[in-house]
Protein backbone atom coordinates (compact mmCIF):
# COMPACT_ATOMS: atom_id res chain seq x y z
CA UNK A 1 0.00 0.00 0.00
CA UNK A 2 1.45 3.63 -0.25
CA UNK A 3 1.04 5.21 3.24
CA UNK A 4 1.19 8.49 3.89
CA UNK A 5 2.51 9.11 7.55
CA UNK A 6 1.92 12.50 9.50
CA UNK A 7 4.31 12.94 12.03
CA UNK A 8 6.52 10.14 10.29
CA UNK A 9 9.46 11.80 11.80
CA UNK A 10 9.25 11.55 15.27
CA UNK A 11 9.13 8.45 18.13
CA UNK A 12 6.14 6.65 16.92
CA UNK A 13 5.95 7.73 13.73
CA UNK A 14 9.42 7.04 12.86
CA UNK A 15 9.18 3.55 14.36
CA UNK A 16 5.96 2.98 12.34
CA UNK A 17 7.49 3.77 8.92
CA UNK A 18 10.17 1.69 9.36
CA UNK A 19 8.17 -1.53 9.80
CA UNK A 20 5.47 -0.04 6.63
CA UNK A 21 8.68 -0.36 4.45
CA UNK A 22 10.13 -3.37 5.96
CA UNK A 23 6.70 -5.27 4.86
CA UNK A 24 6.95 -3.92 1.70
CA UNK A 25 4.75 -0.56 1.54
CA UNK A 26 5.77 2.73 -0.02
CA UNK A 27 5.69 5.65 2.43
CA UNK A 28 5.78 9.24 2.77
CA UNK A 29 6.30 11.34 5.47
CA UNK A 30 4.59 14.44 6.24
CA UNK A 31 6.29 16.71 8.41
CA UNK A 32 6.39 19.87 9.85
CA UNK A 33 10.28 19.10 11.75
CA UNK A 34 9.14 21.11 15.05
CA UNK A 35 10.07 18.13 16.84
CA UNK A 36 10.65 15.39 14.66
CA UNK A 37 14.36 14.74 13.56
CA UNK A 38 15.05 14.00 9.95
CA UNK A 39 17.62 11.73 11.22
CA UNK A 40 14.91 9.55 12.46
CA UNK A 41 13.02 9.53 8.98
CA UNK A 42 13.71 5.87 6.63
CA UNK A 43 16.15 6.90 3.55
CA UNK A 44 13.69 4.61 2.06
CA UNK A 45 11.04 7.04 2.91
CA UNK A 46 10.27 10.11 1.23
CA UNK A 47 9.24 13.54 3.03
CA UNK A 48 7.41 15.93 2.52
CA UNK A 49 7.95 19.15 4.71
CA UNK A 50 4.11 20.32 5.50
CA UNK A 51 2.18 21.62 8.24
CA UNK A 52 -0.85 20.43 8.94
CA UNK A 53 -2.61 23.52 9.96
CA UNK A 54 -2.17 25.07 6.15
CA UNK A 55 -5.04 23.18 4.72
CA UNK A 56 -3.45 23.47 1.06
CA UNK A 57 -0.18 22.16 2.34
CA UNK A 58 -1.57 18.66 3.52
CA UNK A 59 -4.01 18.94 0.56
CA UNK A 60 -1.38 19.26 -2.09
CA UNK A 61 0.50 16.38 -0.54
CA UNK A 62 -2.34 14.05 -0.19
CA UNK A 63 -3.01 15.10 -4.04
CA UNK A 64 0.65 14.19 -4.72
CA UNK A 65 0.78 11.09 -3.39
CA UNK A 66 -2.98 9.91 -3.48
CA UNK A 67 -2.01 7.06 -0.89
CA UNK A 68 -4.25 4.52 -0.14
CA UNK A 69 -4.66 4.96 3.97
CA UNK A 70 -3.28 7.49 6.36
CA UNK A 71 -1.40 7.14 9.51
CA UNK A 72 -1.75 10.33 11.38
CA UNK A 73 0.99 10.74 14.48
CA UNK A 74 1.63 14.61 13.81
CA UNK A 75 0.20 16.32 17.07
CA UNK A 76 1.40 18.23 19.93
CA UNK A 77 1.59 16.09 22.70
CA UNK A 78 2.73 17.53 26.33
CA UNK A 79 -0.30 17.44 29.16
CA UNK A 80 1.44 20.48 31.47
CA UNK A 81 1.76 22.43 28.25
CA UNK A 82 -1.41 22.12 26.81
CA UNK A 83 -2.74 23.32 30.41
CA UNK A 84 -0.66 26.54 29.70
CA UNK A 85 -1.21 27.16 26.07
CA UNK A 86 -4.46 25.14 25.25
CA UNK A 87 -5.31 26.62 21.66
CA UNK A 88 -2.01 24.91 19.93
CA UNK A 89 -3.61 22.02 21.13
CA UNK A 90 -6.83 22.87 19.68
CA UNK A 91 -5.27 24.46 16.89
CA UNK A 92 -2.74 21.71 15.93
CA UNK A 93 -4.44 18.64 17.03
CA UNK A 94 -7.91 19.32 15.96
CA UNK A 95 -8.13 21.89 13.20
CA UNK A 96 -5.02 19.91 11.56
CA UNK A 97 -6.37 17.00 12.10
CA UNK A 98 -9.84 18.22 10.39
CA UNK A 99 -7.53 19.65 7.50
CA UNK A 100 -6.18 16.38 6.92
CA UNK A 101 -10.20 14.66 7.13
CA UNK A 102 -11.11 16.92 4.49
CA UNK A 103 -7.78 16.43 1.96
CA UNK A 104 -8.28 13.07 2.45
CA UNK A 105 -12.02 13.54 1.36
CA UNK A 106 -10.82 15.97 -1.63
CA UNK A 107 -8.66 13.06 -2.99
CA UNK A 108 -10.70 9.87 -2.15
CA UNK A 109 -8.69 8.83 0.51
CA UNK A 110 -10.53 6.70 3.02
CA UNK A 111 -8.73 4.56 5.28
CA UNK A 112 -6.62 6.25 8.41
CA UNK A 113 -5.29 4.61 11.82
CA UNK A 114 -5.58 7.78 14.28
CA UNK A 115 -2.70 8.01 17.07
CA UNK A 116 -5.15 8.52 19.83
CA UNK A 117 -4.48 8.07 23.72
CA UNK A 118 -5.32 6.93 27.19
CA UNK A 119 -5.10 10.34 28.28
CA UNK A 120 -9.26 10.42 26.23
CA UNK A 121 -10.43 8.52 29.55
CA UNK A 122 -9.11 11.01 32.09
CA UNK A 123 -9.38 9.73 35.74
CA UNK A 124 -10.96 6.39 35.35
CA UNK A 125 -13.63 5.84 38.10
CA UNK A 126 -12.39 1.70 37.43
CA UNK A 127 -9.02 0.38 35.91
CA UNK A 128 -8.52 -1.82 33.66
CA UNK A 129 -9.68 0.74 31.15
CA UNK A 130 -11.98 -1.03 28.35
CA UNK A 131 -12.79 0.94 25.13
CA UNK A 132 -16.09 1.74 26.44
CA UNK A 133 -15.34 3.45 29.55
CA UNK A 134 -16.65 6.48 29.79
CA UNK A 135 -14.07 9.29 28.00
CA UNK A 136 -13.70 12.58 30.19
CA UNK A 137 -10.12 13.93 29.54
CA UNK A 138 -8.96 16.04 32.06
CA UNK A 139 -6.47 18.33 30.25
CA UNK A 140 -6.79 20.46 26.91
CA UNK A 141 -4.21 17.61 25.35
CA UNK A 142 -6.24 14.64 25.66
CA UNK A 143 -9.46 16.68 24.71
CA UNK A 144 -8.12 17.64 21.36
CA UNK A 145 -7.37 13.94 20.74
CA UNK A 146 -11.22 13.39 21.65
CA UNK A 147 -12.61 15.60 19.92
CA UNK A 148 -10.55 14.53 16.42
CA UNK A 149 -11.77 11.06 17.39
CA UNK A 150 -15.32 12.30 17.45
CA UNK A 151 -14.61 14.31 13.81
CA UNK A 152 -13.90 11.00 12.47
CA UNK A 153 -16.33 8.96 13.88
CA UNK A 154 -18.73 11.49 12.06
CA UNK A 155 -16.76 11.00 8.28
CA UNK A 156 -16.83 7.49 9.49
CA UNK A 157 -20.32 7.63 9.46
CA UNK A 158 -21.16 10.21 6.94
CA UNK A 159 -18.68 9.46 4.05
CA UNK A 160 -17.92 6.05 4.55
CA UNK A 161 -14.14 6.85 5.93
CA UNK A 162 -12.73 3.74 7.65
CA UNK A 163 -11.17 5.34 10.95
CA UNK A 164 -9.58 3.48 13.57
CA UNK A 165 -8.03 5.09 16.74
CA UNK A 166 -5.20 3.45 18.44
CA UNK A 167 -5.36 4.56 22.15
CA UNK A 168 -1.82 3.95 23.44
CA UNK A 169 -1.02 3.56 26.61
CA UNK A 170 2.22 4.51 27.80
CA UNK A 171 4.62 4.28 24.77
CA UNK A 172 8.66 3.62 25.51
CA UNK A 173 11.77 1.84 24.72
CA UNK A 174 13.61 1.74 21.34
CA UNK A 175 14.83 -0.14 18.13
CA UNK A 176 18.66 -0.71 17.29
CA UNK A 177 18.31 2.78 15.37
CA UNK A 178 15.36 4.85 16.70
CA UNK A 179 14.91 5.79 19.93
CA UNK A 180 12.85 8.57 22.32
CA UNK A 181 14.04 12.40 21.86
CA UNK A 182 11.81 15.25 22.79
CA UNK A 183 12.93 18.32 23.79
CA UNK A 184 12.09 19.55 26.43
CA UNK A 185 11.70 15.73 27.94
CA UNK A 186 9.12 15.00 30.09
CA UNK A 187 8.85 11.46 30.16
CA UNK A 188 9.76 8.86 33.36
CA UNK A 189 11.68 6.06 31.20
CA UNK A 190 14.06 8.84 29.47
CA UNK A 191 14.40 10.68 32.13
CA UNK A 192 15.28 7.73 34.44
CA UNK A 193 18.06 7.22 31.70
CA UNK A 194 19.34 10.23 31.40
CA UNK A 195 19.95 10.49 34.83
CA UNK A 196 21.82 7.08 34.57
CA UNK A 197 23.91 8.55 32.17
CA UNK A 198 24.91 11.58 34.58
CA UNK A 199 23.05 14.17 32.70
CA UNK A 200 20.62 15.17 35.60
CA UNK A 201 21.29 14.99 39.33
CA UNK A 202 18.21 12.93 40.08
CA UNK A 203 14.84 11.33 38.89
CA UNK A 204 11.87 13.51 40.41
CA UNK A 205 9.07 10.74 41.87
CA UNK A 206 5.35 12.97 41.79
CA UNK A 207 3.91 11.84 44.70
CA UNK A 208 4.37 8.57 46.52
CA UNK A 209 0.90 9.09 48.40
CA UNK A 210 -1.43 7.64 45.61
CA UNK A 211 -3.43 4.74 46.79
CA UNK A 212 -1.47 2.24 45.23
CA UNK A 213 0.75 -0.71 46.72
CA UNK A 214 3.92 1.51 47.10
CA UNK A 215 2.15 5.07 46.70
CA UNK A 216 3.51 5.84 43.50
CA UNK A 217 1.45 6.10 40.17
CA UNK A 218 1.12 3.08 38.10
CA UNK A 219 0.70 3.09 34.15
CA UNK A 220 0.76 0.36 31.58
CA UNK A 221 4.11 0.91 29.89
CA UNK A 222 3.55 -0.15 26.04
CA UNK A 223 7.02 -0.70 23.87
CA UNK A 224 7.16 1.12 20.45
CA UNK A 225 7.75 -1.32 18.49
CA UNK A 226 4.41 -3.39 19.54
CA UNK A 227 2.36 -0.12 19.09
CA UNK A 228 4.23 0.12 15.33
CA UNK A 229 2.87 -3.83 14.80
CA UNK A 230 -0.51 -2.56 15.89
CA UNK A 231 -0.84 -0.34 13.01
CA UNK A 232 -0.07 -2.60 10.74
CA UNK A 233 -2.41 -5.26 12.15
CA UNK A 234 -5.15 -2.18 11.93
CA UNK A 235 -3.94 -1.33 8.37
CA UNK A 236 -4.88 -4.96 7.33
CA UNK A 237 -8.03 -5.40 9.21
CA UNK A 238 -11.81 -4.60 8.07
CA UNK A 239 -12.11 -3.35 11.34
CA UNK A 240 -12.06 0.43 12.80
CA UNK A 241 -13.15 2.31 15.86
CA UNK A 242 -11.55 2.56 19.24
CA UNK A 243 -8.61 -0.24 20.69
CA UNK A 244 -6.73 0.47 23.52
CA UNK A 245 -2.79 -0.29 23.35
CA UNK A 246 -1.27 -1.59 26.49
CA UNK A 247 -0.19 -4.73 28.03
CA UNK A 248 -2.54 -5.03 30.68
CA UNK A 249 0.17 -5.14 33.13
CA UNK A 250 0.93 -1.83 35.29
CA UNK A 251 4.40 -0.53 36.87
CA UNK A 252 5.08 1.84 39.50
CA UNK A 253 7.19 4.80 38.93
CA UNK A 254 9.29 3.10 41.84
CA UNK A 255 9.22 -0.21 40.00
CA UNK A 256 10.69 1.95 36.99
CA UNK A 257 13.28 3.41 39.15
CA UNK A 258 14.25 0.06 40.65
CA UNK A 259 14.18 -1.79 36.72
CA UNK A 260 16.61 1.13 35.84
CA UNK A 261 18.96 0.79 38.60
CA UNK A 262 19.62 -2.83 37.69
CA UNK A 263 19.85 -2.68 33.86
CA UNK A 264 21.97 -0.27 33.49
CA UNK A 265 23.80 -0.85 36.95
CA UNK A 266 23.59 2.84 37.93
CA UNK A 267 22.68 3.99 41.45
CA UNK A 268 20.65 6.39 39.72
CA UNK A 269 19.29 8.98 42.51
CA UNK A 270 15.95 9.83 43.30
CA UNK A 271 13.51 11.87 45.58
CA UNK A 272 10.42 12.67 46.57
CA UNK A 273 8.49 15.32 44.82
CA UNK A 274 5.14 16.58 45.15
CA UNK A 275 2.19 15.31 43.07
CA UNK A 276 2.17 16.51 39.32
CA UNK A 277 -1.23 18.11 38.56
CA UNK A 278 -3.99 15.86 36.35
CA UNK A 279 -2.06 12.66 36.82
CA UNK A 280 -4.56 9.67 37.57
CA UNK A 281 -3.18 7.29 40.11
CA UNK A 282 -3.64 4.03 37.63
CA UNK A 283 -4.03 3.91 34.07
CA UNK A 284 -3.90 0.26 32.79
CA UNK A 285 -5.04 -0.68 29.68
CA UNK A 286 -7.66 -3.49 29.18
CA UNK A 287 -6.51 -4.57 25.74
CA UNK A 288 -8.62 -7.91 24.83
CA UNK A 289 -10.29 -6.15 21.96
CA UNK A 290 -7.25 -5.42 19.90
CA UNK A 291 -6.27 -9.09 20.86
CA UNK A 292 -9.24 -10.28 19.80
CA UNK A 293 -10.16 -7.89 16.49
CA UNK A 294 -6.27 -6.77 15.03
CA UNK A 295 -4.83 -10.17 16.55
CA UNK A 296 -2.14 -8.34 18.21
CA UNK A 297 -0.38 -9.41 20.93
CA UNK A 298 2.50 -7.22 22.65
CA UNK A 299 5.76 -9.26 22.46
CA UNK A 300 7.38 -6.74 25.54
CA UNK A 301 5.57 -7.84 28.76
CA UNK A 302 9.02 -7.90 30.69
CA UNK A 303 10.03 -4.11 32.01
CA UNK A 304 13.33 -5.15 32.24
CA UNK A 305 13.43 -5.76 28.22
CA UNK A 306 11.28 -2.88 27.72
CA UNK A 307 14.19 -0.61 29.62
CA UNK A 308 17.02 -2.80 28.41
CA UNK A 309 15.74 -1.49 24.77
CA UNK A 310 16.17 1.78 25.98
CA UNK A 311 18.71 1.95 27.76
CA UNK A 312 20.88 0.50 24.90
CA UNK A 313 19.51 3.43 22.60
CA UNK A 314 20.61 5.80 25.04
CA UNK A 315 23.75 4.87 25.37
CA UNK A 316 24.26 5.13 22.00
CA UNK A 317 22.48 8.51 21.32
CA UNK A 318 23.34 9.93 24.45
CA UNK A 319 22.29 13.56 23.45
CA UNK A 320 19.71 11.94 20.97
CA UNK A 321 19.72 12.44 16.85
CA UNK A 322 21.70 14.32 15.20
CA UNK A 323 23.26 16.72 18.19
N1 LIG B 1 6.94 10.79 36.49
C1 LIG B 1 7.75 11.07 37.57
N2 LIG B 1 8.85 11.84 37.35
C2 LIG B 1 9.20 12.33 36.13
C3 LIG B 1 8.38 12.02 35.03
C4 LIG B 1 7.24 11.24 35.24
O1 LIG B 1 7.48 10.66 38.70
O2 LIG B 1 10.22 13.03 36.03
C5 LIG B 1 5.75 9.94 36.69
C6 LIG B 1 4.45 10.62 36.30
O3 LIG B 1 3.93 11.36 37.38
C7 LIG B 1 3.58 9.42 35.92
C8 LIG B 1 4.58 8.39 35.39
O4 LIG B 1 5.86 8.82 35.87
O5 LIG B 1 2.99 8.88 37.08
C9 LIG B 1 4.64 8.35 33.87
O6 LIG B 1 4.77 9.68 33.41
P1 LIG B 1 5.07 10.05 31.90
O7 LIG B 1 5.19 11.54 31.81
O8 LIG B 1 6.21 9.23 31.40
O9 LIG B 1 3.80 9.55 31.12
P2 LIG B 1 2.22 9.90 31.33
O10 LIG B 1 1.68 8.78 32.16
O11 LIG B 1 2.11 11.23 31.98
O12 LIG B 1 1.70 9.87 29.94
Amino acid sequence: MKVLVTGGAGYIGSITGELLLNEGHEVTVFDNLEYGHRDAIDPRARLIEGDLRQPESILGAMREVRPDAVMHFAAYALVGESMEKPERYFRNNLVGGVNLAEAMLACDVGRIVFSSTCATYGQPDTVPIREDTPQRPTNPYGESKLMFEKVLGWYRELHGMRATYLRYFNACGATERLGEDHTPESHLIPIVLQTALGQRAEVGIFGDDYDTPDGTCLRDYIHIVDLARAHLCALTSEATGPFNLGTGSGFSVKEVVETARAVTGRPIPARILPRRPGDPARLIAAADKARDVLKWTPSYTDLRAIVASAWAWHQRHPHGYGR
